[in-house]
C-alpha cells in the first residue's frame, strides 16, 4: 500500500490528466447546452489544483481539501467553479485522511454534495453535476462494492443525463431543448470518477 501522500498525489495526478484531456469535449457539451466554456474552465482550475497540491501535500487533510477546493472556486469560476470547490472543502473537512473504504468514501462524499445541494440550490433531477455525484454515493453504500460497480454507475448515471430537461443554470435557459445532450458538469464528475478509480486500482 502507497502511503496517503503518494496516493493523494496519484489521484491529482490522474485527475488533472483526465480534465485536461478531455477539455475540447467538456467544451462541445457546454455548447450545446451552455456558454462553451467549462472545458476551459476544468482546465484552468485543475491546473491551479495541481499547483495547490504541490504546496500543501505535507498538510492535515482538512487544509489540503480547502486549499485545493479554494483553487476550483477561484480558477474555475463560472457556475461550476464555487461548487465544485465547496464540494472538496466539504468532503474533507471532517476527516483526517483518505477515506478507509467505500463506505467512508460515501460519507465524506455525501457531505460534499450536500454543500452542493445548498450552494446551487439545486437537488438530483436537474441535470446537473448531482446527477452522477450522488449515484455514485448510492453506488458506493452497496454491500460489497468494488471499483468495476462504481465506474459502472457513474457511466449510466451520466448517460441518463441526456433525456432531463434542465432546470438549474444556465442550460436550464434552453428549456425542452436542453433534452438529448449530456450536462457538462456530470460529465466531469464522471471523468473524476473513473480518474480515481483508476489511481486507486492502480496502487491496490
Ligand atoms: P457556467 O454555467 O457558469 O458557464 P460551467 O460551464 O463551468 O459554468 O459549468 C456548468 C455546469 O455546472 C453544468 O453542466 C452543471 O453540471 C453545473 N451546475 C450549474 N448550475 C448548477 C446548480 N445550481 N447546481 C448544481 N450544478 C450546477
Ligand atoms: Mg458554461
Amino acid at each position: 500500500m502507497p502511503n496517503q501522500e503518494e496516493l493523494s498525489a496519484r489521484i491529482v495526478q490522474r485527475c488533472c490528466a483526465a480534465i485536461e484531456a478531455n477539455r475540447a469535449l467538456l467544451t462541445k457539451l457546454d455548447q450545446a447546452v451552455g456558454d462553451g466554456d467549462h472545458g476551459i474552465n476544468m482546465a484552468r482550475g485543475f491546473r491551479a489544483l495541481g499547483a495547490a497540491f504541490d504546496d500543501y501535500r505535507h498538510d492535515p487533510f482538512p487544509r489540503l481539501t480547502y486549499a485545493l477546493g479554494m483553487a476550483l472556486v477561484m480558477q474555475v469560476g463560472g457556475a461550476s467553479g464555487p461548487l465544485f470547490g465547496s464540494m472538496l472543502m466539504a468532503f474533507g473537512r471532517q476527516a483526517d485522511r483518505l477515506p478507509r473504504d467505500a463506505g467512508q468514501a460515501a460519507a465524506m462524499l455525501r457531505a460534499g454534495v450536500a454543500a452542493v445541494q445548498q450552494r446551487g440550490k439545486s437537488t438530483v433531477g436537474a441535470k446537473t453535476m448531482l446527477d452522477v455525484l450522488v449515484p455514485v454515493c448510492d453506488s458506493l453504500e452497496q454491500p460489497d462494492v468494488t471499483l468495476a460497480d462504481v465506474r459502472a454507475a457513474a457511466a449510466r448515471a451520466l448517460e441518463e443525463t441526456r433525456p432531463m430537461l434542465a432546470s438549474k443554470g444556465r442550460s436550464a435557459f434552453l428549456g425542452e431543448r436542453s433534452r438529448g445532450h449530456l450536462d457538462p458538469g456530470a460529465n466531469s464528475v464522471y471523468l473524476l470518477v473513473l480518474a480515481t478509480c483508476d489511481a486507486l486500482e492502480e496502487e491496490s
